[in-house]
C-alpha cells in the first residue's frame, strides 16, 4: 500500500484527557496536510473500553481526518509493553508518510520502537515541522550544541518526528472525522517489561509546564539563599520554579523543572529568569513565553535583549524587596477590607 497521511499518536493524562502536546500536533500535522495533496491526518487513540464520543469531538476540532481506535479494559493506563507495539501494529495496517509524537518520556518511546520495527530514520526533539522539497517532511532540530539548527529531509518512510510541548499553538479547524474501531489481540503481545512499582515525586512545586507564572533560577541564584528567595516569591505569585541547565547540574532543580534545549520548552504567561545569562539553549524553551521578566547584575547580559521588562541588579537585593512590597501592599489590603 502507497504510504498516505500524517498520524499522530494521541497521549493522554492520568484522569484520560488528551494531552495539549497532542491537539498541537494534530493542529501542525492539518497545517502541513495543506501544503502536500491529497493526504490524510489520523489519530490513533489506544485506551480503555469507554465512551470516545468527546474524545472524537476534541481530535475533530484540531484536525483529524480519521480517527482510529484500539481499546481494552487493559489499556487503561501506559503500558510499556502494549502501547509502542499497538501503534506500530495500526502504523502498518494503515501505513503513513509521516508520523508524529510528543518529545514526552511516552511519545519518545512509542517513536524509537516504531522506528526501530518499520526501519525507518527519527527526528528527535523539533523545532519544526515543515514541508520541504518532493513533498518530504522538512524537521527542523538544534545540533552541534545548540550552536546550528539543521534542516532534516528523511528520505525513507515513515518520516517520524518528535516535538516538545508548546513548540507549537493548538488551532481549532473542525473536521468530521471517519472513526474506525480496531481490534488488536493484546495477549499476543511479548511481554518485554514487567512494571514493579510506580513511586510519585512529590516536590511541592506547581507543574512547570501548565503554570501561568514560571520564575527561572540561573548559577546566579546558586549560591547562599538565592534558591530560597525565588521559591518564596513563587508561593506568593502562585508560581511554578524553574531553572537553567547551570541550576540543575548544581543540584537545585530536579530534571524535569530545566527549562531549554534538552529540558522543557514552556509556554506561560510570565516568565521571570533571576540569574540566567539568556544562552541559546535556555532561549529555544521559553521563545513561545507571553512576557519576560529578566533579572541580572549585568547589564549586558544576552536574556535582556529578549525581556520586556529587564531589571539589571543583585537578585540578593531585588527578590527580598518585591517580597517585602508583597506582603506591606498584601497587609495594606487586608486592612482596607
Ligand atoms: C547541547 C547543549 C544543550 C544545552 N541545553 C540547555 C538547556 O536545556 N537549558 C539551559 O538552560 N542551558 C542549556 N545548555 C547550557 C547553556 O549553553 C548555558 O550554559 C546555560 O543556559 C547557562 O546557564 P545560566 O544562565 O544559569 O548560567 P550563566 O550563563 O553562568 O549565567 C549566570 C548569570 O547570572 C548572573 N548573576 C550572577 N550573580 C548574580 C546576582 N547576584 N544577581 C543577578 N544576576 C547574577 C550573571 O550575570 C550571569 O548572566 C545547553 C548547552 C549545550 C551545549
Amino acid at each position: 500500500m502507497e504510504p498516505n497521511g500524517i498520524l499522530v499518536y494521541i497521549e493522554f493524562s492520568e484522569n484520560f484527557e488528551i494531552r495539549p502536546v497532542s491537539l498541537e500536533l494534530l493542529s501542525r500535522a492539518a497545517f502541513l496536510q495543506t501544503k502536500i495533496w491529497n493526504q490524510r491526518v489520523m489519530a490513533c487513540v489506544i485506551g480503555p473500553r469507554i465512551n470516545y464520543e468527546n474524545i472524537v469531538q476534541k481530535l475533530s476540532e484540531y484536525g483529524a481526518d480519521e480517527i482510529v481506535i484500539v481499546s481494552d479494559n487493559r489499556l487503561d493506563k501506559y503500558n510499556h509493553n502494549f502501547h509502542p507495539e499497538i501503534f506500530t501494529q495500526i502504523a502498518k495496517k494503515y501505513p503513513p508518510r509521516i508520523i508524529l509524537t510528543g518529545a514526552t518520556p511516552e511519545g519518545k518511546e512509542i517513536a524509537s520502537y516504531t522506528a526501530t520495527k518499520l526501519e525507518t530514520g527519527l527526528t528527535a526533539d523539533c523545532t519544526n515541522l515543515d514541508i520541504g522539497k518532493e513533498n518530504l517532511l522538512l524537521s527542523t532540530r538544534p545540533t552541534f550544541g545548540g550552536q546550528l539548527t539543521a534542516d532534516i529531509l528523511c528520505k525513507t518512510f515513515p518520516q517520524m518526528a518528535t516535538v516538545q510541548e508548546h513548540v507549537f499553538t493548538a488551532q481549532k479547524r473542525a473536521k468530521s472525522p471517519n472513526v474506525i474501531f480496531n481490534w488488536i489481540n493484546i495477549d499476543n503481545i511479548e511481554k518485554r517489561i514487567e512494571l514493579i512499582k510506580t513511586i510519585k515525586k512529590h516536590s511541592g512545586n506547581r507543574d512547570v509546564a501548565s503554570s501561568d507564572i514560571v520564575i527561572s533560577g540561573g548559577l546566579g541564584a546558586c549560591k547562599d539563599n538565592g534558591f530560597t528567595l525565588i521559591y518564596e516569591l513563587a508561593q506568593k505569585l502562585k508560581a511554578a520554579v524553574a531553572g537553567s541547565r547551570e541550576a540543575f547540574e548544581k543540584g537545585y532543580i530536579t530534571k524535569a523543572q530545566q527549562i531549554g534545549q534538552t529540558g522543557k520548552t514552556i509556554a506561560p504567561k510570565l516568565y521571570i529568569a533571576v540569574g540566567i545569562s539568556g544562552a541559546l539553549q535556555h532561549l529555544t524553551g521559553i521563545k513561545n513565553s507571553g512576557k519576560i521578566i529578566a533579572i541580572n547584575k549585568d547589564k549586558n547580559a544576552p536574556i535582556f535583549e529578549h525581556a520586556d521588562i529587564g531589571i539589571a541588579g543583585d537578585l540578593f537585593e531585588i527578590l527580598p524587596a518585591i517580597i517585602k512590597d508583597f506582603d506591606t501592599e498584601y497587609k495594606e489590603e487586608q486592612n482596607e477590607q
